[in-house]
């Protein structure tokens, strides 16, 4: 039985684990902090629960491609409620509201509404949607034609410069982009495929995970346990072990050796290279992954509502200052936040009023650099007076666009860049791990495979971030030790 170490347990660690041992592996999944799951950890205070960096996923409806993974990967018992068809997203825009509805020809039908003119655009930009999504490798698993020539000539073009060549209406261009906090889409730089992919998941379908994202955390990794495999907590990998050849195994903090056939490392680039010092791993390489940038971070006010003050809202709220939502990155102390996302937590299915919710605004990690070196729950007063000023402005800002959202607070907390650096090791706290640029070319992209032969990677910086463009990561990577052909033949028996 080979032995596969996979280092970091988020979804793309567990994800890669479960398939691997299923399939005759010996799997032992090491993570560094004391919780299983990355950005699908969820944490209590003062009561209630919060989800980190998971909370709605898309295309999950029977028969739909997460569905279908979901299934593939026993996540059966995972439970999910939908978001309003009707407008699972909401895009406020200088004091107007476009919702997002799912199904094609709906939202075809709603923007139309907003945007009669460009009625037959809508339609050619949601064919264009529809083309490159099926051109991605989870599609390929199907029996689809893939139009991969689609997929290449996207990777290499800007959102906004497609989105111009298709409308008219500057309005209707910044209404499409308006959910562009779920992947931190920059001007001139993030390709369209990513927006495609992105409209395209969610259209299809949106749903919260009931009860929490570390639900698909903790089903995975009863799972492994139970096939036989390990997660273990709690186990900071400092060095991958090298002979002439390729990898013999990990070293952790606490000075266990692990050996190993394979590796799979699923974290950020800039913490991979910092485990390895073979001379396999050249110095061109190791420039090119420091190299590559990274999506901006963010600052997460977790709000706990006073008891039945606060009805459940079954939409992602994207609101802004101005009609644009285009470089909210990009901001002055006194700018800030120039736009956020608020979402509800889904503690049941059918609650009528919420217990929790978040809202998140992009920040940049030079905002909190100088409490770099400080260590979470000890960065001093100082740090606790920035965010509490954040916080008070966000809450201000949310007010504007949800009257009575300030009274209905009963507590809050938050985070920043530097809490998601200790907790999952992503470079500069980003949100998605490395950006996607189109003129950075192949030399941009973070590989499966390297130099060293039996050292595989996967996680959101290898392909894409989210459930699904981690997942895709996960097929390709695990491509390398079972084939294609046989995973797709494993999903494909879960459909019956
Ligand atoms: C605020 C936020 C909101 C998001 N919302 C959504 C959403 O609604 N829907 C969606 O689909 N996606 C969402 N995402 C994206 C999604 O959560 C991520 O893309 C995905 O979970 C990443 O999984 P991963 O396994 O690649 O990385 P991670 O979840 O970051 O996991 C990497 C793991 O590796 C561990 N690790 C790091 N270094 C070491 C080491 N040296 N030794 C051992 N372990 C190590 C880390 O502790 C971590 O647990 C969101 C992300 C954020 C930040």
């Amino acid at each position: 039985m080979s032995k596969v170490i996979i280092i970091g347990s988020g979804f793309g660690g567990l994800s890669c684990g479960y398939i691997l041992q299923k399939n005759g592996y010996d799997v032992t999944i090491l993570e560094q902090g004391m919780q299983i799951g990355g950005c699908l950890q969820c944490f209590f205070r003062n009561g209630v629960k919060f989800e980190t960096g998971m909370h709605f996923i898309g295309s999950a409806a029977k028969g739909q491609t997460m569905h279908r993974m979901m299934n593939f990967l026993g996540l059966t018992n995972v439970r999910l409620s939908a978001l309003d068809p009707q407008g699972y997203d909401t895009i406020a825009l200088a004091g107007e509201h476009f919702r997002f509805p799912n199904g094609r020809e709906a939202f075809i039908e709603q923007m139309s509404g907003y945007f009669p003119k460009e009625q037959d655009n809508l339609r050619r930009y949601m064919d264009l949607v529809n083309r490159i999504a099926s051109a991605s490798t989870l599609n390929s698993l199907t029996s689809a034609e893939r139009d991969l020539a689609a997929n290449t000539e996207y990777q290499t073009r800007s959102i906004n410069q497609v989105l111009e060549e298709y409308f008219h209406d500057e309005m209707l261009r910044n209404v499409l982009v308006g959910n562009l906090p779920l992947y931190a889409a920059e001007w001139d730089k993030t390709p369209f495929s990513q927006h495609a992919f992105i409209m395209d998941f969610y259209n299809q379908s949106a749903f919260r995970i009931v009860g929490g994202s570390d639900a698909i955390a903790h089903s995975l990794t009863n799972s492994i346990h139970e096939m036989g495999g390990q997660v273990l907590t709690g186990k900071k990998i400092c060095h991958i072990s090298c002979n002439n050849t390729q990898a013999i195994g990990v070293e952790t903090a606490d000075e266990c050796f692990l050996p190993a056939d394979y590796v799979i490392s699923t974290v950020h680039p800039a913490r991979l290279l910092e485990m390895l010092d073979t001379r396999l791993i050249r110095p061109a390489f190791r420039n090119r992954l420091a190299g590559i940038s990274n999506t901006v971070g963010c600052f997460s006010l977790y709000v706990k509502f006073r008891e039945n003050a606060m009805p459940y809202m079954n939409t992602n709220y994207y609101g802004y200052r101005t009609s644009k939502p285009w470089n909210c990155e990009r901001y002055s102390r006194n700018e800030w936040p120039k736009g956020f996302l608020y979402m509800h937590m889904c503690h049941e299915d059918g609650a009528r009023y919420a217990r929790s919710g978040v809202v998140l605004s992009y920040m940049n990690m030079e905002d909190v650099a100088k409490w770099k070196e400080t260590t979470v729950g000890h960065r001093g007063s100082d740090y606790e007076d920035f965010k509490r000023c954040c916080a008070e402005r966000l809450i201000e800002e949310v007010e504007k666009h949800h009257p009575g959202f300030a009274s209905a607070i009963e507590c809050y907390n938050t985070s920043t860049p530097l809490t998601y650096l200790n907790y999952t090791g992503t470079e500069d706290g980003s949100m998605y791990g490395v950006a996607k640029d189109i003129s950075s070319g192949p030399a941009g992209r973070v590989p499966y495979r390297t130099k060293i032969p039996n050292l595989l990677l996967a996680g959101q910086n290898v392909n894409s971030h989210g459930m699904m463009g981690v997942l895709v990561g996960t097929i390709v990577t695990c491509s390398e030790l079972i084939s294609a052909k046989k995973l797709q033949e494993q999903i494909e028996a879960k459909d019956n």
